[in-house]
């Protein structure tokens, strides 16, 4: 057993100052008390729960902020030539230097306090497009590397089938693809296999998009057991998408989703952006989660998620770093507050009936929802039978050090970046030390070999 004494906790919606919280010697909190007689070890900061990331594409990383020099100005680039570059890169990427790139993205996520990810992973084939002989390869590569960091992760093999709306596949998809709905949960099955040989990894089921899977083979895999959830869809992220779903199915995508199917908490919607009134309303009754991905949605133009309306309806929302593009936790709930203020013309984006400060309720959010994605119900940030999975804001920060403790969140979350993390623990461990992760040596040795090969960001 360990036990810390704890300057500032943070909790559902309090900060507790000066409390005991002692640790199990599997991880998991055994008691959170005011009082304690025996020794024990200080941790000096205030004590954020460990971030949820509830939407990654690991591989990626690898390009992030090479998209970003423009051709010529009378050339379009959206999301769509975005998506090709991407596709390149995906096109080249072994299953080695797989593991390397996510060793390192997964490593940073720890340092940036991320200490969970559902990585949304559709990158399954050989570069031929043919099965590796271990089904799983590709997804036990990322199990692989988030143990080796210590991130727990929720694999989840994506189901990608078409090229579009009735569209044939193309080239470039040819390493995603799962022709039937068998085929599909042969995948899943060995991805739950390999993860039996990893203790922080376990895998759900998810959808690409309705553009990337047929009615049919939809229903088959939606038909799920409650213990197979929760369940990753994107949906609605461009207008394009919005319009060919129109001509193909006759309803929008998410009017379609709630229509065909029994939609519900356990249901993460990714983006969700292009939404009219009633299916902002629909997703919000349903209890489905959407998970919003505010550096990358900015990055790639999708547009703003109607957040003021979703959660006046007391709709449910978490975070993703989804191409990785951005990997700050505050940043990403900045960029989700003030593009609701910029369009709103309003200051309160972030409040609820119950709670007015911005950085209880962004916390409870991200946190509960991004939990949530990841299967698991909390009903705290810490609680005793949970893992103690800690962020520690140093409060060396003149600001943060001249604040009552609730200012201190709010401090934390609109004028700091990730460099007043210090400490990072999963499970009772601590993993980032000084604002580095642990074995960043050997992490980045390994990873500048990897893109060493690979090439693109070098030539
Ligand atoms: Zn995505």
């Amino acid at each position: 057993m360990k036990v810390y004494k704890i300057d500032y906790l943070v909790q559902k919606d309090r900060v507790r100052k000066d409390v005991f919280v002692e640790i199990g010697k599997d991880g998991k909190i055994i008691g959170i008390q005011k009082e304690f007689n025996g020794d024990y070890d200080v941790i000096k900061g205030l004590v954020l729960p460990g971030f949820q990331n509830a939407h990654s594409h690991c591989f990626q990383y690898a390009m992030a902020g090479m998209a970003e020099i423009h051709s010529t100005v009378n050339e379009p680039d959206d999301f769509w030539s975005w998506r090709d570059s991407m596709y390149k890169i995906a096109l080249q990427i072994s299953p080695e230097q797989l593991e390397s790139v996510a060793t390192m993205l997964y490593s940073e996520m720890l340092r940036f306090g991320y200490t969970e990810v559902a990585e949304f992973h559709y990158l399954h084939h050989d570069k031929n497009g043919q099965a590796y002989s271990n089904l799983s390869e590709m997804g036990e590569r990322l199990m692989a590397a988030a143990q080796k960091v210590g991130m727990k992760i929720t694999l989840i093999p994506i189901f990608y089938q078409k090229g579009g709306f009735g569209k044939e596949v193309t080239e470039g998809q040819k390493r995603f693809l799962s022709p039937d709905s068998d085929k599909y949960l042969e995948l899943v099955e060995s991805s739950r296999k390999s993860a039996e040989k990893y203790s922080k990894a376990k895998v759900v089921k998810g959808i690409h998009s309705l553009r990337a899977v047929d009615e049919k083979s939809l229903q088959n895999v939606l038909k799920t057991k409650e213990s197979e959830l929760p369940l990753h869809i994107h949906i609605s992220e461009q207008l394009k998408e919005v319009e060919e779903c129109q001509a193909f199915y006759g309803a929008r995508p998410v009017e379609w989703l709630m229509d065909n199917f029994d939609v519900n908490e356990n249901y993460h919607l990714v983006h969700a952006t292009h939404l009219t009134d009633s299916e902002v309303s629909s997703i919000a009754k349903s209890k489905a989660s959407v998970v919003l991905c505010p550096s990358t949605e900015g990055n790639l133009g999708d547009g703003i998620f109607p957040l003021r309306e979703f959660q006046s309806k007391r709709g449910r929302w978490s975070i993703g770093t989804d191409s990785h593009i951005g990997l700050q936790f505050m940043e990403e709930l900045r960029i989700l507050d003030y593009g609701q203020r910029l369009i709103s013309h309003k200051r309160n984006t972030f409040y609820s009936q119950e709670q007015g400060n911005s950085g209880f309720y962004s916390l409870e959010q991200s946190i509960f929802n991004g939990r949530k994605a990841m299967g698991r119900d909390t009903e705290n940030f810490f609680e005793i039978g949970e893992d103690f999975d800690a962020v520690v804001v140093d409060l060396a920060h003149p600001l943060l050090f001249m604040s009552n403790p609730e200012l201190k969140l709010t401090t934390n979350l609109f004028s700091m970046d990730q460099t007043s993390i210090k400490e990072v623990y999963v499970a009772g461990e601590r993993l980032v030390t000084g604002g580095m992760h642990n074995q960043i040596d050997s992490i980045w040795m390994d990873f500048a070999k990897t893109m060493d090969e690979l090439k693109f960001r070098l030539s």
